[in-house]
C-alpha cells in the first residue's frame, strides 16, 4: 500500500488531480480492460509448496519480465490435495521445451504442464474489479489502486510549471494580437541544465506540418548538435533527442505531434487547453488514442491538463491540428 501521507503534494487519488490543478491524463480503457499473458503451469502436491515457492523465488522471478505481485503464484485445483503453480510466463519462457529445461533444476515432483492460462500483466485499478478479475482469468491480491503509487511518486516544482505556463500563455496571447499564425506555443525544458526552448506554431501553405512541437524538437536538435560540435561528444542517453524533457504547450498535441515527442523520449507533458477533435492524450479527444499510454507503443510519458484559469489561451477553431 502507498505511503500516501509521505508525499507533500495535496493528491486526489480518486479524480488524479495532484494540488488542485493538474490533472493526470490517462488512457481510461486500460484501467478496464485488462492485457492478459499467458503464463506456464504445473500441477503439485499440496505439501510441495513451500519448495516450489522457495524455487520460484531463487530461479525465475527475478528474471521473468511479468511482475506477477498482484497474483496468487498457487490456486487449488479440482483434485482433492492438488494445487495448480504458475511458474512463469510465456514472455520469459516461449518453448515447451525450454520449459521443461528450467522445470529440472528444481528436482521437484510436478505434472500436467499447460501453458493454457492467461492472467491479466497488471493490477486492476480497483477492489471490485479485482473480484471480477480473479473469477474471470485467475485470483489476485488486492494491493490498492497500482495508480496511487505511481502519483505518489511524482515529483513537481510548482513554481517552475507556474512559471512556464504563464510564459506560454502570455506569448499565446501576444502572438494571437500581432499575428496571423496560429496562437500556439511550447517550451521544452532540459531535465538537466533547465534550460527553455520556445516555439511556436509557424505552418504556412508550403510547411503545414510545422505545428509548435515539431518546431520545439527541431529546436532542441539543432541546439543539442551545436553543443556536440562545441563539446564533440556524445554520450550513450543522449541518443534521444529530448531525453527526460518536460514539455509545457498551451493546446492539446495532435496525434503527429504526441508521437513524435514519444520518439523523442520526453518525460511529461503539460497543456493548458483540451482539443477534443484532433487532440491525441484525452481518453475523450479525437479517436481516443491517448497516444502517451497506449499498449501497442513501447515509450510512454506523463500527461496533465491544468485545470486553473490562471493561464488562459486564445482560442482557436476547433478542427486546428495543434
Ligand atoms: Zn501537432
Amino acid at each position: 500500500m502507498v505511503k500516501k501521507k509521505q508525499n507533500p503534494n495535496r493528491i486526489n487519488y480518486q479524480e488524479g488531480i495532484i494540488n488542485d490543478r493538474l490533472l493526470q491524463v490517462r488512457n481510461a480503457s486500460l484501467s478496464n480492460d485488462p492485457q492478459v499473458k499467458v503464463v506456464w503451469t504445473v500441477n503439485i502436491r499440496a505439501q510441495d509448496s513451500q519448495q516450489f515457492i522457495q524455487f520460484i523465488r531463487e530461479s525465475v522471478q527475478d528474471h521473468d519480465p511479468i511482475a506477477f505481485q498482484h497474483i496468487k503464484r498457487i490456486k487449488k485445483s479440482e483434485q482433492e490435495g492438488i494445487l495448480t503453480v504458475i511458474v512463469c510466463s510465456k514472455t520469459f519462457v516461449e518453448q515447451q521445451d525450454d520449459f521443461l529445461e528450467l522445470m529440472k533444476k528444481s528436482s521437484l515432483d510436478y505434472f500436467d504442464v499447460t501453458d493454457r492460462s492467461i492472467v491479466p500483466s497488471a493490477a486492476p485499478s480497483t477492489k471490485e474489479l479485482s473480484l471480477v478479475w480473479s473469477t474471470l482469468y485467475w485470483p489476485l491480491v488486492w494491493r490498492g489502486n497500482p495508480n496511487d503509487q505511481t502519483m505518489n511518486e511524482y515529483v513537481f516544482d510548482m513554481p517552475f510549471i507556474e512559471n512556464m505556463l504563464g510564459a506560454i500563455s502570455k506569448e499565446a496571447a501576444r502572438r494571437a494580437q500581432n499575428t496571423t499564425e496560429q496562437p500556439i506555443v511550447s517550451a521544452f525544458v532540459n531535465p538537466k541544465t533547465k534550460k527553455v526552448i520556445y516555439s511556436t506554431d509557424s505552418r504556412c501553405s508550403s510547411s503545414p506540418l510545422d505545428h509548435s512541437i515539431m518546431q520545439g524538437i527541431r529546436s532542441v536538435a539543432a541546439s543539442e548538435h551545436k553543443r556536440q560540435m562545441i563539446e564533440k561528444e556524445q554520450t550513450e542517453d543522449e541518443t534521444y533527442l529530448c531525453l527526460n524533457f518536460d514539455v509545457y504547450t498551451t493546446h492539446e498535441p495532435c496525434s503527429m505531434c504526441a508521437m513524435a515527442l514519444i520518439h523523442s523520449r520526453i518525460k511529461r507533458c503539460i497543456f493548458l487547453q483540451p482539443m477534443h477533435r484532433t487532440g491525441a492524450l484525452e481518453s475523450q479527444s479525437g479517436d481516443s488514442y491517448c497516444i502517451h499510454n497506449n499498449h501497442a507503443l513501447n515509450s510512454k510519458y506523463e500527461v496533465f491538463r491544468w485545470l486553473g484559469q490562471e493561464y488562459p489561451v486564445p482560442e482557436i477553431e476547433n478542427d486546428i491540428c495543434c
